[in-house]
C-alpha cells in the first residue's frame, strides 16, 4: 500500500505545477480526474482560471479531504523526485503532494464512504478560487485539509487583516513642537499601547502587528504632521473586532467615519473547538491506527482550512518546504494514510445505519 502512495507522490512531484501556471495545473488535474474513472463521480470546476475537482459519490459528503496541487517555483532539478533513506526529496513532496497522494488513495479505496476529495490549484496563493468557492458549494460536517503539519493536528490558526488607519494630530511649527501633536509619533505610540496588552512573546499565541508603511500629506520639514496613515498587517485570534474597537478607542479613524477602513482585507482565522466531536473522534481513531500519539496544536500561519466551518490541518512529516531541500519522510506518509483511511471508514458505517 505504502508503495502505491509513494509512487503516486513521486508521479505528482514529477508533474511540474508551479502556482499560476494554468496549463500545467490543468494537466495535473486531468491526471487526477482519470484516476477515478469508473470509481467515483468527478466534478471539475474552474474559477478565475484555477482548475479544481470534487470527487465523491455523495452529493453532500460528511467528510471532505482537501489538498492543493500547486507548489512554489523551483529549479528544474527539484521536479525530479529523489529518495535518500527514508526521505523523498523534491518540490512539493512535503507541501503538499504527499497529502494529495495519501488522500487520493483513501478516496480510491472508499468510494462508497460519505467522503469527498477536494483538489485545488491555488493553495499557495490564498485559496480563494479553489477551497474558497468549493467549501461553500459543499458544506460538510468536517474537513481534513492536507498540509505539511508533521503529523500534528492543527485546529486553530491566526487570522490576518491588512488595514489602513488614519491618526490625526495637530500641526505646529517645528521650532515649537510642544504646541502640536505629531501624528506619526503619536500614532506609533498608540499602536504599541494597544498591542502591549497582549502577551507578545515569540512563542505566545497572541495578536501581533506590523507597520508595513506610513504615509502623511505633510511635505514640510519644518511642520509637525497633523495626519498620518498607517498600513498595518494585524494577526488576530478568532475575530478582528476587538482590535478594531481598540483602534477606534485610541482615536484612529477609518476613512473619517470610523468603520469601514480606508482599505481593508480580512483573512479569517481557523477556529475549531478543541473539544469538537469530530476532531476528538479523528484524534482517537488516528492514534489507534498509527500507534502514535498525535499532538493537537495551534499555528500562526493561515491556510485553506479557514474556509470550512469545522476543519483541521493534518499532513505528513518532513522539512524545508518552499526551499531547495524540501523533503517528506516516507514512513510518515504511511501514517498519514492509515489515520485518514481509518477515519474515512467510520464515515461509511455512520451512513449505513
Ligand atoms: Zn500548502
Amino acid at each position: 500500500m505504502v508503495n502505491d502512495i509513494l509512487e503516486l507522490t513521486k508521479a505528482l512531484v514529477g508533474m511540474k505545477t508551479p502556482c499560476g501556471d494554468i496549463r500545467r495545473l490543468n494537466r495535473c488535474i486531468d491526471f487526477i480526474m482519470d484516476y477515478y474513472h469508473g470509481i467515483a463521480r468527478v466534478k471539475r470546476f474552474q474559477y478565475n482560471r484555477f482548475p479544481s475537482l470534487m470527487i465523491s459519490n455523495y452529493v453532500r459528503p460528511n467528510l471532505i479531504l482537501n489538498a492543493h496541487i500547486d507548489v512554489v517555483g523551483a529549479d528544474e532539478s527539484m521536479f525530479t523526485p529523489r529518495i535518500k533513506g527514508d526521505k523523498l526529496y523534491g518540490r512539493g513532496a512535503f507541501d503538499s503532494k504527499a497529502q494529495v497522494a495519501a488522500f487520493m488513495q483513501v478516496m480510491k479505496e472508499n468510494p462508497n464512504s460519505s467522503i469527498g476529495l477536494m483538489i485545488t490549484s491555488d493553495g499557495e496563493v490564498g485559496g480563494k478560487w479553489g477551497t474558497g468557492r468549493l467549501a461553500k458549494e459543499y458544506p460538510c460536517k468536517f474537513a481534513i485539509v492536507g498540509e505539511a503539519t508533521n503529523l500534528d493536528i492543527i485546529y486553530e490558526t491566526k487570522g490576518a487583516m491588512w488595514i489602513d488607519v488614519e491618526y490625526r494630530g495637530k500641526s505646529a511649527h517645528a521650532v515649537e513642537p510642544w504646541k502640536g501633536v505629531n501624528a506619526i509619533e503619536e500614532g506609533m505610540k498608540r499602536l504599541e499601547k494597544i498591542f502591549k496588552k497582549y502577551n507578545n512573546k515569540k512563542s505566545d499565541f497572541s495578536p501581533t502587528y506590523n507597520v508595513a508603511a506610513v504615509s502623511t500629506r505633510n511635505t514640510f520639514y519644518n511642520k509637525l504632521p497633523d495626519q498620518a496613515v498607517f498600513s498595518l498587517d494585524i494577526r488576530f485570534i478568532g475575530s478582528p473586532e476587538p482590535i478594531l474597537k481598540e483602534l477606534k478607542k485610541e482615536n484612529f479613524v477609518f476613512n473619517g467615519k470610523s468603520y469601514p477602513a480606508l482599505n481593508k482585507k480580512v483573512f479569517p482565522a481557523l477556529k475549531t473547538k478543541q473539544n469538537d466531536k469530530y476532531l476528538l473522534d479523528f484524534k482517537n481513531i488516528a492514534e489507534k491506527a498509527t500507534k502514535t500519539k498525535l499532538k493537537l496544536r495551534k499555528d500562526a500561519g493561515f491556510t485553506d482550512a479557514r474556509y470550512f466551518k469545522n476543519a483541521i490541518e493534518f499532513g505528513a512529516k518532513g522539512g524545508d518546504a518552499h526551499s531547495d531541500t524540501e523533503y517528506v519522510e516516507i514512513k510518515s506518509i504511511e501514517k498519514l494514510y492509515q489515520a485518514v483511511s481509518a477515519f474515512s471508514k467510520t464515515q461509511e458505517e455512520k451512513t449505513k445505519k
